[in-house]
């Protein structure tokens, strides 16, 4: 877990490699069922289409599902999910029923300021869709290195909307931080600096529980 912009997706890739498990994420299993027609895609897909949120129940439904597939039997690396106390708790009743626990929650630690300077200063190509950053790519000028097209700033990446999508996961999310500690498998790791070097210290910090 951790907030938007901490390089959740990119560090859940590279521990699930390491480990040689699969890394589910529910925005994954979303389109997975959504595209394979499946009653719980079709069901999902009836809130979207409304523009309302996927209830608890079809997501937990879904992740249940993929959860009992056989490539998970010997261990899985969840990213997106849970996401709220109810959610954790629903998941360890799950778990409960297979005779299994979570063994780790890692939380990438990064400052709100931290996430507004990587998320805000993201610029995104009008023509191609590259995205360039005005401080990490050093960016003069609003053009694209690659195609020469005007750069522009996506809604999401506003600084306002950045720092909304934080308070959401202050609200909805941090509580799992105390939920996790208290069952004394929350570890912490520093989310800033180079890529490799996050790998690495959480690398470090899951290898006493690797047993
Ligand atoms: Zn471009």
């Amino acid at each position: 877990m951790g907030p938007p912009g901490a390089g959740k997706g990119t560090q859940a890739q590279f521990i699930a490699s390491n480990l040689s498990i699969p890394k589910i994420s529910t925005g994954d299993i979303f389109r997975a069922n959504v595209s394979g027609g499946t009653d719980l895609g079709k069901l999902a897909k009836s809130y979207m289409d409304r523009g309302d949120l996927v209830p608890d129940e079809v997501t937990i439904a879904m992740v249940r599902d993929r959860l009992s597939e056989g490539d998970a039997q010997d261990g899985f690396l969840l990213d997106g999910f849970p996401r709220n106390v109810s959610q954790a708790e629903v998941l360890r009743k799950m778990l409960e029923e297979w005779d299994l626990a979570l063994d780790l929650v890692l939380e990438l630690v990064v400052e709100d300021d931290e996430v507004v300077r990587r998320l805000a200063g993201r610029r995104t190509c009008s023509q191609c869709g590259r995205i360039w950053h005005v401080e990490f790519d050093d960016k003069k000028d609003d053009l694209c290195d690659a195609c020469g097209g005007a750069l522009f700033q996506r809604d999401d990446d506003k600084e306002e909307t950045v720092r909304h999508r934080l308070e959401v996961y202050q609200e909805q999310t941090a509580p799992l931080v105390d939920f996790y500690a208290n069952e004394g498998i929350l570890v912490g790791v520093d989310a800033t600096g180079p890529v490799e070097e996050i790998t690495q210290r959480a690398m470090e910090a899951i290898r006493p529980y690797l047993g």
